[in-house]
C-alpha cells in the first residue's frame, strides 16, 4: 500500500476495474462541480456503484466548502449522530461489562470512543484517526491508544482485536473490499465487524437536491452490494440494523474466517443501481428548476423581515442554482456552520439566540433532516414568526414549474 496516504492511483484513461469483482466498470453519471473530475460508475457485473479515477487526495482537505455540488467538503456533521445507533447495535452482541479490545476505524471526534469508554469499563479501545485537528480529542481518553494515521496504511498483527468499529469511513477508501478482509485478519476468531455506511438508497427520493456523488465518497453502497462485500470478506452478517432507513447502512457481522468465492452476476442489482442513478438525474435536474420558483417566492417576502435558518447545501443551491438574493435576509442562522465560518454567501452567520434579539416575520426553515428539531427551536426562540418549510418551498415551486 502506498506509504504517502495516497489513494492508489490509476491514470485518468484507464479503464477502472470494480473493488469488489474486478469486472471492467461502465461510466454512467458526471457530478455537479467535482473538483477532482470524478465520473460516476455502476459494475455490469455485481452492481457496486463507484467514483473515478481514484485520484490522490486534495491537498486542500482543511478548507471547508459548503456547496450544493460534489466539491462539498470538510464539515463534519455525521458521525456523532450514528454513536447511539451503533451503541445498541454493539450492546445487542457483546456483554459491555466484558474485557475486550476494540479498533475504532476513523474516531473523528470521539464520540463512539466516549460512548464505548462510558458503557463498557473494561474495554481497551484503539482509535485511528488521521486527522490531526480530530485525533487530539482522543488522545487524552483513559484506556485509549491513540494511532494518527489511515487504515489503509496501517498493518495491525493478526487477531489484534475482538471487535473493530467503522462508521461513515469505508466509503472515501481506495479499495473497501481490501479493507474490508484486512479487517477480517487483525479480528481474533468469532470477532465482531460493526460498520456503518451511507446508503445509496437515499438518491431515489423525489426530493434531492443536493449532488450525493461528492468528491470524499467514492463508493456508493447498497445494502445489497455493502453486504455482499463484507460476507466476501470472511464474515457472516448477524444483523442490517434498520433495513428501512434510506440514510444508513449499519451492520453487525461476526469473523468467519471462510475463504471468499468470486463474486458472483447479480443483474437485479446492477438494473436496481441503473434504475435509481437514472431517477436520482431526472429528480435532480427537476428540483434544480424549481429553485427558481422558490427563490421568488422569498423574495415576494420583502418587506417583511425573513430569517433563513440552515446555511448549508440547500441553501448554496437556492443561492446558486436558484438565484435566491442572500442579502435581502434580515438574519442567517446556523449554528454548526458557525463554529467553521462567519458567513456564507457574504451574508454573516448568526447563531440561534439571534432571533431573540431580532425577531423576523418568517423563519424559513432550510433543513429536511432536523426540519422537526429547528422548527421546534424557531418556535421557542421567535413565537410570533410564521414558519416556512423547505419542503413545502419546494413542492409548491414544483407544482409551478408544471404549470
Ligand atoms: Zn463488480
Amino acid at each position: 500500500m502506498s506509504s504517502h496516504g495516497n489513494i492508489s492511483a490509476s491514470s485518468d484513461n484507464a479503464p477502472l476495474a470494480c473493488d469488489f469483482c474486478s469486472h471492467r466498470l461502465q461510466p454512467r453519471y458526471t457530478p455537479d462541480r467535482s473538483t477532482r473530475g470524478l465520473t460516476v460508475h455502476v459494475c455490469p457485473h455485481c452492481g457496486l456503484v463507484q467514483s473515478g479515477p481514484r485520484v490522490a487526495r486534495t491537498k486542500d482537505r482543511h478548507k471547508a466548502a459548503v456547496s450544493g455540488g460534489a466539491d462539498w467538503g470538510n464539515v463534519r456533521y455525521g458521525k456523532g449522530f450514528r454513536t447511539g445507533a451503533a451503541m445498541d447495535a454493539l450492546a445487542r452482541h457483546v456483554d459491555l461489562n466484558s474485557t475486550f479490545s476494540l479498533l475504532d476505524v476513523g474516531s473523528n471526534r470521539g464520540s463512539f470512543a466516549r460512548a464505548l469508554l462510558d458503557a463498557a469499563p473494561q474495554a481497551a479501545l484503539t482509535a485511528l484517526e488521521p486527522d490531526e485537528r480530530f485525533a487530539q480529542s482522543v488522545g487524552t481518553l483513559a484506556r485509549t491508544r491513540l494511532v494518527q494515521a489511515r487504515i489503509e496504511d496501517m498493518a495491525f498483527a493478526d487477531a489484534s482485536f475482538d471487535i473493530v468499529h467503522s462508521c461513515h469511513t469505508i466509503e472515501h477508501l481506495a479499495s473497501p473490499f481490501t479493507t474490508l478482509r484486512d479487517h477480517a485478519r487483525i479480528l481474533k476468531h468469532g470477532g465482531l465487524l460493526v460498520i456503518d455506511a451511507p446508503n445509496i438508497a437515499l438518491i431515489g427520493g423525489d426530493d434531492i437536491v443536493e449532488e450525493w456523488f461528492i468528491d470524499k465518497h467514492l463508493y456508493h453502497f447498497s445494502a445489497r452490494t455493502l453486504s455482499r462485500m463484507i460476507t466476501a470478506a470472511g464474515f457472516s452478517i448477524l444483523e442490517q440494523v434498520d433495513s428501512a432507513d434510506p440514510i444508513n447502512l449499519l451492520f453487525v457481522a461476526r469473523k468467519t474466517g471462510r475463504a471468499a468465492a468470486p463474486a458472483a452476476a447479480d443483474l437485479a442489482e446492477v438494473e436496481q443501481a441503473d434504475r435509481l442513478l437514472a431517477l436520482y438525474q431526472q429528480a435532480r435536474a427537476r428540483n434544480l428548476a424549481a429553485l427558481t420558483h422558490a427563490a421568488c417566492e422569498l423574495a415576494a417576502l420583502t418587506p417583511r423581515k425573513v430569517a433563513l435558518w440552515g446555511a448549508g447545501r440547500l441553501f448554496d443551491l437556492l443561492v446558486t442554482e436558484g438565484g435566491f438574493n442572500p442579502h435581502q435576509l434580515s438574519l442567517l442562522i446556523d449554528s454548526h456552520l458557525k463554529q467553521h465560518m462567519d458567513n456564507r454567501h457574504g451574508v454573516k452567520l448568526d447563531a440561534p439566540e439571534a432571533l431573540r434579539q431580532t425577531p423576523p416575520d418568517t423563519i424559513i426553515v432550510m433543513s429536511r433532516g432536523f426540519a422537526a428539531e429547528i422548527t421546534a427551536e424557531a418556535k421557542r426562540l421567535a413565537p410570533g414568526a410564521d414558519i416556512i418549510l423547505y419542503s413545502d418551498l419546494l413542492s409548491r415551486a414544483r407544482l409551478q414549474c408544471a404549470a
